[in-house]
């Protein structure tokens, strides 16, 4: 099938496109005077003029052009003479020209695009200029408002002194604020890689803070750190990171970004607090020691004497002193902890032979409840007997404070894959759902009424928590308030 030659258009088609057309106007390549020839509607609104006056009239008549224009490179004099002597099309991508608001009857303020193409006459001369203009003073508008945006948070991230990052986890690609290099150390027009930021972390730090608290990132998509790093006047600061992961839609991680603050002051604070309560409890171990050897010395002497009350007041007295050692002997380990000094002996042993001993120890201070416990075979771990005998004594001892006497504490031990898992379960007052994330942070305890006359710190628990993150282990809890409480932790097999 040939081409269809029976088409026909009206004779003045291409007026009619041009006059419809957006922002078109045409002028003659007669310089100086650029006589305006055909003008489109959409022109003519934005300029709030008519056809009639117009048409026939030299541009600059009829939009006259100031001194500064007549200067400027960019201003309509200037580039219709350079299309009539270069013959090449000219765009100039943004100017500034208010419009004539009629409702407001006010200028206002408008931005456009335009471009300026030569179109050539029957002798091949440049006969006209095609002038084609579109109003982005939207777009201006936008993106004014986006650099004012990024102003405002720069001062806001200024005067907080925080150092934002980001951090393109496929190409590696870090942008950090100049507040980043002064953070560390180095005037803020140093620019820093990554890898020079992360020298001046201990590597035992990049393993055990950084590296874990990016594992947590993975699932939960917070990032949250505080560590020591060297200047390179080798003085010692801190800061503390936080940010986010953002992952693909194959949950892959594909950009972290967040601040960083240097919290030195604050932490020098807190060592100082710290020092204090490593101090303090260090000070007080030595007279109960031998509170304690006097206490048991005293019993050994009066046993003969065979008088109930004094047994049972001796006993009591030396029930007292042991509550105290324990409380000072979790003091020294938050400070050692806090301090990075918490120290964990790995040796192999058996479990269920270290939970039946902590039960029996218990049951010797305690014998308001009665604690359930099968032990099933052995089961080896290698892990820090003492401290694990720690979390279990502080599962057992909550069990017992936040539970009625009469109700039962069930202990449980069995293997899960390649761990093992011990649960301590009380049928007590229980944790609301809101609280049980928390119960692992230093010094958090429940708010309610049930627990104010029940003494504790709220260091058990956290203690518990980091000594069981050192063993590579998890720790958690399942409860429902007014039904009880199942804490457990878990721990690699030996040899898995
Ligand atoms: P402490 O018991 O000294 O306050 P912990 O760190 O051992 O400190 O426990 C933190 C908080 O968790 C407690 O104050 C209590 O509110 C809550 N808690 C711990 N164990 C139990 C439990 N078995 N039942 C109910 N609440 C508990």
């Amino acid at each position: 099938m040939g081409a269809d030659k029976n088409y026909s258009l009206p004779e003045n088609i291409f007026q009619i496109i041009f006059e419809k057309s957006p922002g078109s106007l045409l002028v003659k390549a007669d310089k100086s005077q650029f006589t305006i020839v055909a003008v489109s509607d959409s022109y003519l609104k934005v300029t709030a003029t008519t056809r009639e006056a117009i048409l026939g009239k030299g541009f600059f008549e009829v939009f006259p052009d100031n001194e500064l224009q007549v200067k400027d490179e960019s201003g309509a004099r200037n580039v219709f003479t350079r299309v009539v002597e270069t013959g090449e099309k000219i765009d100039v991508h943004r100017y500034r020209y208010d419009i004539y608001n009629s409702e407001t009857k006010s200028l206002e303020v408008h931005y456009w695009s335009c471009s300026n193409v030569p179109i050539l006459g029957s002798d091949q001369k440049i006969a006209y200029i095609l002038n084609t203009v579109s109003d982005i003073t939207e777009e201006v508008r936008a993106k004014e408002a986006a650099v004012e945006s990024t102003n405002r948070l720069q001062m806001a991230t200024d005067a907080t002194g925080l150092a934002t990052w980001d951090l393109n986890l496929k190409t590696q690609v870090f942008i950090t604020s100049p507040r980043m290099a002064e953070i560390f150390g180095h005037s803020a027009d140093t620019s820093l890689t990554l890898t020079e930021l992360r020298s001046q972390i201990a590597t035992e730090d990049m393993e055990h803070i950084i590296r874990r608290s990016y594992i947590k990132a993975l699932t939960t998509g917070e990032y949250y750190y505080e560590v020591k790093i060297k200047w390179p006047d080798q003085s010692v600061h801190w800061i503390k990171t936080q940010g986010i992961i953002i992952f693909d839609n194959d949950k892959h991680p594909l950009r972290m970004l967040g601040t960083i603050l240097d919290i030195t002051e604050n932490k020098r604070d807190e060592i100082r607090k710290n020092d204090f309560i490593a101090m303090a409890s260090h000070e007080l171990k030595t007279p109960l020691t031998s509170l304690k050897a006097y206490v048991q010395l005293l019993a050994k002497k009066l046993a003969k004497a065979n008088d109930p009350f004094i047994d049972n007041a001796l006993a009591k007295a030396d029930n007292q002193v042991n509550k105290m050692s324990d409380l000072i002997y979790a003091f020294l380990d938050l400070s050692r902890l806090e301090s990075g000094k918490l120290h964990i002996t790995k040796q192999p042993f058996d479990i269920n032979k270290l939970i039946a001993d902590t039960i029996a120890e218990t049951n010797l201070l305690s014998y308001s409840h009665h604690i359930n416990f099968k032990p099933k075979g052995v089961i080896m771990v290698n892990a820090d007997m003492e401290k694990i005998g720690q979390v279990i004594n502080n599962f057992l001892n909550n069990a017992i404070k936040y539970s009625p006497k009469e109700n039962p504490i069930n202990v449980s031990c069995k293997i899960i894959d390649n761990n093992v898992q011990v649960a301590v379960s009380d049928k007590g007052i229980g944790i609301k759902q809101r609280d049980q994330e928390k119960l692992f942070q230093r010094f958090y305890r429940v708010d309610n009424d049930r627990i104010k006359n029940i003494s504790g710190f709220g260091i058990g628990l956290y203690l518990s928590s980091e000594i069981i993150q050192h063993h590579k282990g998890k720790i958690g809890v399942e409860s429902k308030e007014d039904e009880g409480s199942t804490f457990y932790f878990t721990l690699p097999l030996f040899n898995s």
